[in-house]
This record gives C-alpha cells, sequence and structure tokens, in this order.
C-alpha cells in the first residue's frame, strides 16, 4: 500500500553519496530538518573499496573536511582499512621514489610537480593537497556525522519522482511520498531528479 508521509522536512536530499551526505551534516548546522533518501539499501559494496573504491581527494575537500573537523576522523578510518587491506600496502605505485600526485588523462603528475603557493583560492590549512581514501570510508564517516547532527537516513529509497507546488515539493520514493520545503538531486552524474526535474545538463558529455 502507497504511505504519505505527512511531516515536512525543509529539505529532502535524494542520494546519500558523499555531496548528499556532506550536505545534510551543512544543512543541520543551520538546524533545518533534513531527509536524506538514498537508492542503495546495502551502504557497502565492493566497488566502494579499494581498489575499485579509491578516490582522490582534492585539495578543495580536504579544505571542506578540515574546516568542518571530519579530516582526522577520515584519515582515521582509512588507516584502520589499509590495515586490514594489505593491496594498499604492496600497490606498486606506492613505492616509486616520487610521490603520485594524480593523473590528468592518464599523464601522471607528482607531488614536487605542484607549487601550491600559485594556488590563489587555496586557503591557508595544514589540509594537505591530496589524499587517496576508499569511497565507502568516506561515506561512513558522513553517514554517521549527519547521523549524530540529527539528519535522517532512509535507505532503499529511489526519488523517481516530484511534484512542485508552491511552498512544498512531494517526492515519490520506494512507493511511498515525503514532503519537502525544498528538494536537492545530489543523485549522481545521471540524476534522476535532474531529469525529472528537467533541468538542463551544464557540462560535458563523455
Ligand atoms: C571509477 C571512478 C573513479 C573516480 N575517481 C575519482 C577520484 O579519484 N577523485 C574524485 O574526486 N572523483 C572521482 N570519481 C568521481 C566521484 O566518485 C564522484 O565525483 C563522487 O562520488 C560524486 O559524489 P556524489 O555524492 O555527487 O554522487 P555519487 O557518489 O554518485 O552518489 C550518488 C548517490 O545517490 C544514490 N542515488 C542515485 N540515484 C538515486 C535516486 N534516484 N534516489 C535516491 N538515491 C539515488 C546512489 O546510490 C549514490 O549513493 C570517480 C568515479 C568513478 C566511477
Amino acid at each position: 500500500m502507497h504511505k504519505h508521509h505527512p511531516d515536512i522536512h525543509d529539505v529532502v536530499i535524494a542520494g546519500g553519496g558523499p555531496v548528499g551526505l556532506f550536505l545534510a551534516c551543512e544543512l543541520r548546522l543551520l538546524d533545518l530538518s533534513v531527509l536524506v533518501l538514498e537508492r542503495s539499501e546495502d551502504p557497502h559494496s565492493p566497488l566502494k573499496r579499494m581498489p575499485f573504491g579509491m578516490r582522490g581527494l582534492s585539495a578543495g575537500t580536504l579544505e571542506a573536511l578540515y574546516s568542518r573537523g571530519l579530516l582526522d576522523e577520515v584519515v582515521a578510518a582509512q588507516r584502520a582499512n589499509d590495515g586490514a587491506d594489505s593491496t594498499a600496502k604492496t600497490a606498486p605505485w606506492m613505492e616509486q621514489p616520487r610521490r603520485p600526485a594524480g593523473h590528468f588523462a592518464g599523464i601522471p603528475f607528482y607531488h614536487d610537480d605542484i607549487d601550491t603557493s600559485k594556488w590563489p583560492y587555496r586557503l591557508t590549512s595544514p589540509a594537505g593537497t591530496s589524499m587517496a581514501v576508499a569511497l565507502e570510508t568516506l561515506e561512513t564517516v558522513l553517514a554517521r556525522r549527519a547521523s549524530a547532527m540529527g539528519a535522517e537516513i532512509r535507505r532503499g529509497f529511489s526519488a523517481d519522482e516530484f511534484h512542485a507546488s508552491g511552498e512544498e515539493v512531494t517526492v515519490r520514493a520506494g512507493g511511498e511520498t515525503f514532503r519537502g520545503r525544498w528538494l536537492v538531486g545530489c543523485d549522481g552524474g545521471r540524476s534522476a531528479v535532474r531529469k525529472a526535474g528537467a533541468f538542463e545538463f551544464v557540462g560535458t558529455a563523455p
């Protein structure tokens, strides 16, 4: 039977990936009520763990995590995972004499190639300029923080349709209806919310 939730949230976020979860924390800082609807029932997946789930965090992301007191937690959680994962220690790129900093279109570059003093928009912080983390680790830390701050996270709810009228948005997800004053689509690169809302895609196709 279709279930309708009468209570209204200030913000409904479709998608509990890194962006949706970080946003949930930010909105809770402003004391707004937040509901995160995440399609996957299970937050764990081999695709989110090393090696497939490896994500390089950029300087801007590290600064954002640092500014919210999350960076130490991410580092500690990743170290704990590295300890449990022998491949992290033996990866050949970790043993190169020059420390890899990333790549652009497959062309590698190294930390000693980077002059961070030339970055005009960087805040002064001890956060560092890059770090590798497993997507699952990042999401676990962010979900824990969002829940502790009072955001409601509901898994197994795929936001498929929404209807905006006047002061509120009604969202259909997993056969249930949720209400919010705002809906934010944080549902990834093929965003269903973007398509349902007919928002223009600004960017470059793959
Ligand atoms: C192989 C690979 C390597 C990558 N490497 C890097 C890297 O090194 N550095 C980097 O910065 N980025 C990297 N990226 C990109 C990075 O993963 C994304 O930029 C990042 O995950 C975006 O976060 P997000 O929260 O916006 O979206 P996502 O991580 O895609 O999360 C979206 C969430 O929304 C959920 N969802 C989807 N549809 C719905 C719906 N209709 N309703 C409810 N929930 C929904 C999904 O289950 C998911 O949990 C890589 C991506 C891939 C695939």
